[in-house]
C-alpha cells in the first residue's frame, strides 16, 4: 500500500515588518495606497509628494491608526539636487531604506507627436524617469553595503506598448522600464530585488492630471468598466515585497477584468 503524501507547510510570506520604506507620490492614489499597505504591514515610512497638507493629513491618519514612525518630506521630485542630498538629510532612524517606490509620476495630454507640447513631454521625462533615476542613485548605494533592499518601479502597460496619443507618457515609461531591467541586471548577485509595475487603467487622479483638469475627459476613461482601484496596486506592490527572500517578482502586469491592451476596453457595464 502507497503512503499518503504529507501535505506541504504552509508558504511562509516574508514579513517587512520594521523595514524602511520611501514612497513618492504618497499625497494620491497609487502611492497614498501603497502607504497605508506598508504601514500595515509595520513599516516605517517616508513619505513624499509636492502637497504639504495632504501629506501631514496622511502622516497624523497613519500613524493614528497604524503607530509606525512616518516622516514627510514636501518636494518636487523634478529637483533633482534635492533628491541627492536626501540620505543624508533623513532622520537617522529613516536614513536605511529598504524599500524604494519612487511612484511619483504623471501623464499630460494626448498629444500626437507632431504637436507635442514639450513643456508638458518634459516634465513627464523629468517626474517619470529622470527622478526615479536620482532616488535610485541616491538610496541604492546603501543598499549594496547592506546586501538587502527592494526597488519597485511604478511602470505601466505604457511601458510595454506605445500607442496613440501617447508619444511623451509612453517614451517615458518605455525608458523607466530600460533603466529598471539595467537595475536587476546591475545588481544580479545581491540581495536586492528589483519589481516593475505594470497597472492598465487605474482609477485615481491620473486622467484628472493628463486632461488638466477636465472633468468629464477623465471620467470618461473608467465609463463601462470596473477599473483597477489604487488598492488594488498596493496589494499587488504588497504582494511583491513580501515573497520570500529567494523569490524576485521581476514584472507584474496587471489589468481591469474588462482591458486587455493599452486601448481595448470593452466598455459593456451599465450604469
Ligand atoms: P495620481 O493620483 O495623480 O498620483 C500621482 C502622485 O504623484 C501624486 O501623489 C502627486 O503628488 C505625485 N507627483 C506628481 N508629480 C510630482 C512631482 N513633480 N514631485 C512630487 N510628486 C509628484 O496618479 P496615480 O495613478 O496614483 O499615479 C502613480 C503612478 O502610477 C504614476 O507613476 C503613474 O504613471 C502610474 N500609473 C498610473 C496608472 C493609472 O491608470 N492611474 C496606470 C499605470 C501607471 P503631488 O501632486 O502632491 O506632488
Amino acid at each position: 500500500m502507497s503512503v499518503p503524501p504529507a501535505a506541504p507547510p504552509p508558504y511562509q510570506a516574508y514579513s517587512i515588518a520594521g523595514q524602511t520604506a520611501l514612497v513618492t507620490g504618497a499625497s494620491s492614489g497609487i502611492g497614498e495606497a501603497c502607504a497605508w499597505r506598508f504601514a500595515e504591514a509595520g513599516c516605517k515610512l517616508v513619505l513624499v509628494a509636492r502637497r504639504a497638507e495632504r501629506l501631514a493629513a496622511l502622516q497624523q491618519a497613519i500613524q493614528q491608526h497604524y503607530n509606525v514612525p512616518v516622516h514627510t518630506i514636501v518636494l518636487d521630485v523634478q529637483d533633482l539636487e534635492a533628491i541627492a542630498r536626501l540620505p543624508a538629510e533623513l532622520p537617522a532612524e529613516f536614513r536605511e531604506v529598504d524599500i524604494l517606490l519612487p511612484n511619483a509620476g504623471l501623464a499630460l495630454g494626448v498629444a500626437s507627436v507632431h504637436e507635442l507640447d514639450m513643456q508638458d513631454a518634459a516634465t513627464m521625462i523629468n517626474t517619470n524617469v529622470l527622478s526615479v533615476m536620482a532616488l535610485v542613485r541616491a538610496f541604492t548605494p546603501s543598499m549594496v553595503v547592506r546586501n538587502r533592499g527592494h526597488l519597485l518601479f511604478m511602470s505601466s502597460i505604457a511601458g510595454r506598448e506605445a500607442y496613440s496619443g501617447g508619444g511623451g507618457y509612453c517614451a517615458s515609461k518605455h525608458a523607466l522600464e530600460a533603466f529598471a531591467t539595467s537595475a536587476r541586471h546591475d545588481l544580479v548577485g545581491t540581495n536586492i530585488r528589483v519589481t516593475s509595475i505594470q497597472p492598465g487603467a487605474v482609477k485615481t487622479e491620473f486622467s484628472v492630471v493628463r486632461f488638466k483638469g477636465d472633468g468629464s475627459k477623465a471620467d470618461a476613461v473608467y465609463e463601462g468598466i470596473h477599473p483597477l482601484l489604487a488598492a488594488d496596486i498596493a496589494d499587488n506592490t504588497l504582494y511583491a515585497c513580501t515573497r520570500p527572500p529567494h523569490v524576485q517578482v521581476a514584472e507584474m502586469l496587471v489589468f481591469a477584468t474588462y482591458q486587455c491592451s493599452a486601448k481595448v476596453i470593452a466598455r459593456v457595464l451599465k450604469e
